[in-house]
């Protein structure tokens, strides 16, 4: 069930954040800090059409001539007015291209008008004109480059704009009479309903805000307002919902207090508590992080944890690259498995743990890190940047134990360098190296950057109680030759009725290692608790070390020499061709050798028996 649903999720989201037709921005050579942002937009749920405009207050860091804006050459930029006036602008490639006529410095304000028709990514987009039981609705989702879609916006990763004024004009009501409400990110801060006209809803938020994370959703939303309990008081909670979605309202609040308190325990406070927490209903599968308001398809408890999570992880910090994707994804994705590990009495936990690391263990190749942006499937691989990014957290985790990896988390989330601002994967294996006082640059070469799993070819033998193994381990990728893993086996009897744990540090190819077993060890599993990336080829016996007879065939007698494994005598029995017992003997098990003689027996074949405790061992014995 949870790796179905988790599919379902990653694939929607997937689907969500593809565009076909992009091109990296190349406003990352802007060097400013974008003080406030207020996007003006007129849009109407049953048209493409849009008329907008956006005000920048920019603080310019160096002397700039030139600055770049990101807006679809589909969208017609209708004029750009600066404070300090421009030379010219000119539009191409899906950017504006502002120009002064002398190097300007410290604060600005740029306005840019703008209209056009949208445009329509088929199937797909960042920003989608749909009907939910036949009542318009738009909504838009920019991650990662369907910003400029529909405004013009500094979508490369890097900037956060200090507040943002969100201020939408719609109908007041469709084509069908229904009354439509506009939603977006933060607080409303004033709505002015004109009952035959147009009605303006002006959304305000004073937390900083990446451009991917601002959306706007317009259809004839319904309003439930709840409170949540958290560590800074109460918290206002805004659902809107499809009026005929009366399943969605009635589970709006499932679990979403447990998710708070789980969040809110490990990390730190909600992030956003002087505004609000919402969740926005809209037609695409899955969900989308929108701050403060993050857009689902229903309320189920893998989705809804998952973008609570990013509110802290990949809201609050944000990767810094889309090649970091991980830091966003990985770990909502784990903190979902976080949330059935703490909730619903950790039913679901080991299920999920066993779903993911399955899907994670059959990947041949491919590293969690993205080295080509330009693939949006790539960026947003279920398997590698949700699942396999998830569980590289979750064994790291088991590697170096619980109070260091949940310490290193919450500075992480709580670095003032990287809270509301963006963080790169080294920033995070800081803090693991400085909690746990090790170095893991090594297991994130492996694990991140590098591609593929381990395979166990496992062989053991046992001597009385001690029990020697031997784990050779190869790798499905050229990428990483070995892969350093604590691992964890469990070794059976025969009827499994009994078994005994072994850890063991893999640092090499081929090694060995001993363990003290009360009992006949007769098969193993790796991994029992699902805490490693793993794939295991097989686990044998060494068949020398099991009783070897000699002569065989033989004449008039043989010995089986052996070291018995247990402190109990054993016994021998030899069988004709017709299964009957013909000579049952003792096995004192001090000794090492049993002799039997057979003189006396026909010639043919026979069946030796050998039988300690749960130890039982046969082979074909052949009198001439
Ligand atoms: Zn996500």
């Amino acid at each position: 069930m949870r790796g179905q649903h988790y599919d379902y999720i990653s694939k929607k989201e997937y689907d969500c954040k593809k565009s076909e037709q992009f091109s990296i921005s190349s406003s990352q050579n802007n060097s400013f800090q974008l003080k406030h942002t207020h996007l003006s937009i007129r849009v109407n749920p049953e048209s493409r059409n849009i008329t907008g405009s956006v005000v920048y207050r920019l603080n310019l860091l160096v002397p700039t001539s030139k600055i770049w804006v990101d807006l679809n050459d589909t969208l017609t930029c209708d004029g750009v007015i600066s404070s300090v006036p421009i030379r010219a602008y000119r539009a191409s490639q899906h950017q504006i291209e502002i120009e002064w006529p002398a190097p300007v410095q410290g604060n600005i304000q740029l306005q840019i008008d703008y209209h056009g028709t949208v445009v329509n990514t088929p199937g797909f987009g960042s920003y989608v004109t749909a009907f939910h039981d036949s009542v318009p609705i738009l909504w838009t989702l920019s991650q990662p480059y369907g910003a400029r879609d529909w405004w013009p916006s500094f979508q490369t990763l890097g900037y956060k704009s200090d507040t943002t004024v969100i201020d939408i004009t719609c109908p007041t009501m469709n084509s069908r009479g229904d009354s439509q409400t506009a939603v977006s990110n933060g607080l409303l801060v004033s709505k002015v309903h004109r009952p035959d006209t147009t009605s303006r809803f002006i959304y305000q938020t004073n937390f900083k805000t990446a451009p991917y994370l601002i959306a706007i959703a317009v259809t004839n939303f319904k309003q439930a307002n709840d409170t949540l309990r958290t560590t800074q008081g109460p918290l206002l909670n805004e659902t809107f919902y499809y009026p005929e979605d009366t399943l969605f309202y009635q589970r709006r609040l499932e679990n979403l207090q447990g998710f708070f308190d789980v969040f809110e325990n490990l990390f730190g406070p909600y992030p956003f508590h002087a505004e609000k927490h919402g969740h926005t209903q809209w037609g695409r599968g899955g969900g989308m992080e929108h701050q403060t308001n993050s857009f689902v398809v229903d309320m189920g408890f893998g989705l809804i944890s998952h973008e609570l999570a990013h509110q802290w992880f990949g809201d609050l910090v944000t990767c810094a690259s889309w090649s970091d994707i991980w830091l966003n994804e990985g770990f909502a994705s784990y903190l979902t498995g976080l949330c059935y590990e703490r909730l619903l009495n950790g039913y679901w936990y080991p299920i999920w743990k066993k779903g993911e690391l399955a899907r994670v263990s059959a990947l041949d190749s491919g590293s969690v890190f993205v080295p080509d942006t330009s693939s949006v499937s790539r960026i947003f691989s279920s398997r590698l940047t949700y699942s396999k990014g998830a569980m590289i957290l979750h064994q790291l985790r088991w590697e170096m134990g619980d109070t260091a990896f949940f310490l290193a988390l919450k500075n992480y989330i709580n670095d003032p360098q990287l809270r509301f601002s963006f963080s790169k994967t080294d920033d995070l294996i800081g803090y693991f190296n400085r909690a746990s006082g090790k170095n893991w640059d090594g297991y994130f070469d492996d694990w991140l950057y590098g591609q593929g799993v381990p395979l166990y070819s496992v062989q053991f033998q046992q001597r009385g109680s001690k029990v020697i193994s031997r784990f050779v381990q190869s790798t499905t990728h050229s990428s990483v030759s070995l892969f350093e893993q604590k691992l964890k086996i469990r070794w059976y009897n025969e009827s499994k009725t009994d078994s005994v744990d072994q850890v063991v540090e893999i640092r090499q190819n081929d090694q060995s290692f001993e363990f003290m077993a009360p009992f006949v060890v007769a098969s193993a599993v790796i991994d029992p608790d699902f805490l490693s990336i793993q794939r295991t080829l097989k686990v044998e016996p060494v068949y020398s070390d099991v009783p070897v007879v000699y002569p065989n065939p033989m004449r008039d007698q043989f010995e089986i020499a052996w070291a018995p494994p247990t402190a109990t005598e054993g016994q021998v029995r030899v069988y004709n061709a017709l299964g009957q017992v013909v000579l049952q003997q003792t096995w004192p098990s001090a000794k090492a050798i049993h002799e039997v003689n057979m003189r006396t027996f026909e010639s043919g074949n026979y069946f030796l028996e050998v039988v300690f405790g749960n130890f039982r061992w046969t082979r074909t014995l052949v009198k001439y």
